[in-house]
């Protein structure tokens, strides 16, 4: 078990449940934060040294971003904010009652994971999973309790973006949705609640649409900014398409597109050369400093100015 980021709260009678988060990339962190935030202990698991180190700075970064946006620390009772611990152990989560899987978007690394996590977990243990694309019930299936596998897929930024698309496959159980619905009220979020399929609701749409403006630039029917510029002033969309995708994260989206197209069989969700291109390069986006857009300040989660120069407070991205 490793530093923890912040001094002990006072105990109170009834103590907020510990929560883990595994992986302490851009998702991970935020959620950690929200929890956090709420006066739950949280334990944030991740194998990459790197992340685990930056994992407090980033995370100090987002609540201050978060201050800045006038978002006030939900926290339940009079609690302070929680202890974050940082592991690279999934033994680490022994206690946890509530855990959010936010590792990268390769399934063989999520069923690795859950495998691991229901051998340490209790039974009552909810494993809500942070995945773009992946169906629920294929994550349910790595488990021995598919009964209480569920999707949360948080908006991206996590502590700015009050919705949350909640996925039930037909494995998961009533009581399952219902505990997931309590945890996230108690971090001030709203699940709404859709079906089990590839993408569910949000990615199956985002993504094809994310994968065509790349196509389209690529093409060379208008650069970057045009493109962005015609979704915020023709549709009135916060953020343009391309610099959603940077932020997101180009290598996620790219596995994105691989899932949906190895869960669907749909040919149109192959990731563009462009973006196949960019991911080869390194070139992830906002988390690495450039994408299709150049970032000043890698790994910031703060929007930078649009090509028409107004990003609405809080509307900063989907997720
Ligand atoms: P990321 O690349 O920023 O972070 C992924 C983290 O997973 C890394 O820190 C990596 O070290 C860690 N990891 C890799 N193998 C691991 C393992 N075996 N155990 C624990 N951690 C491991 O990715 P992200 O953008 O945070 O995405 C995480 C998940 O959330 C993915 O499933 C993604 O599809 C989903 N998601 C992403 C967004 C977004 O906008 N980025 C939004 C919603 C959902």
């Amino acid at each position: 078990m490793g530093e923890q980021d912040n001094a002990e709260p006072a105990p109170t009678a009834a103590a907020p449940a510990t929560v883990g988060v595994v992986g302490a990339g851009t998702m991970g962190i935020g959620v950690a934060q929200c929890f956090m935030e709420a006066g739950h202990p949280v334990v944030v698991v991740d194998p990459d040294p790197d992340a685990l180190g930056s994992g407090p700075e980033r995370l100090r970064a987002g609540m201050k971003l978060a201050r800045m946006l006038g978002r006030r620390p939900r926290r339940a009772g009079d609690t302070a904010a929680a202890p974050v611990t940082w592991s690279a152990e999934l033994a680490d989560l022994s206690d946890a009652l509530f855990v959010v899987e936010c590792a990268v978007e390769k399934e063989p690394v999520k069923e690795l994971i859950l495998r691991e996590l229901d051998a340490v977990c209790g039974p009552e243990t909810v494993f809500a999973s942070c995945t773009s694309c992946i169906p629920v019930t294929r994550l349910g299936s790595f488990t021995g309790r598919p009964d209480r596998v569920i999707g949360t897929h948080f908006m991206n930024p996590a502590p700015l973006k009050d919705t949350v698309e909640v996925i039930r496959a037909p494995g998961t159980s009533e009581d399952t949705v219902r505990r997931t619905e309590e945890f996230l009220a108690g971090i001030g979020k709203h699940g709404v609640v859709v079906r089990d399929a590839p993408g569910f609701v949000t990615n199956r749409v985002l993504m094809l649409t994310l994968n065509e403006a790349a196509a389209v630039l690529d093409e060379g029917t208008a650069d970057a900014a045009t493109v962005d510029q015609i979704f915020q002033e023709c549709f009135g969309h916060p953020m343009g398409p391309l610099r959603t995708a940077d932020l997101i994260g180009l290598d996620t989206v790219v596995d994105s597109l691989d899932v949906l197209r190895e869960h669907t069989g749909d040919d149109r969700f192959r990731p563009t050369p462009l973006l196949a291109r960019l991911v080869a390069q390194g070139r992830t986006g906002r988390k690495t400093g450039g994408g299709f857009y150049p970032y000043p300040e890698p790994g910031t989660q703060i929007p930078a100015p649009t090509h028409a120069q107004r990003v609405p407070q809080g509307e900063t991205s989907h997720g």
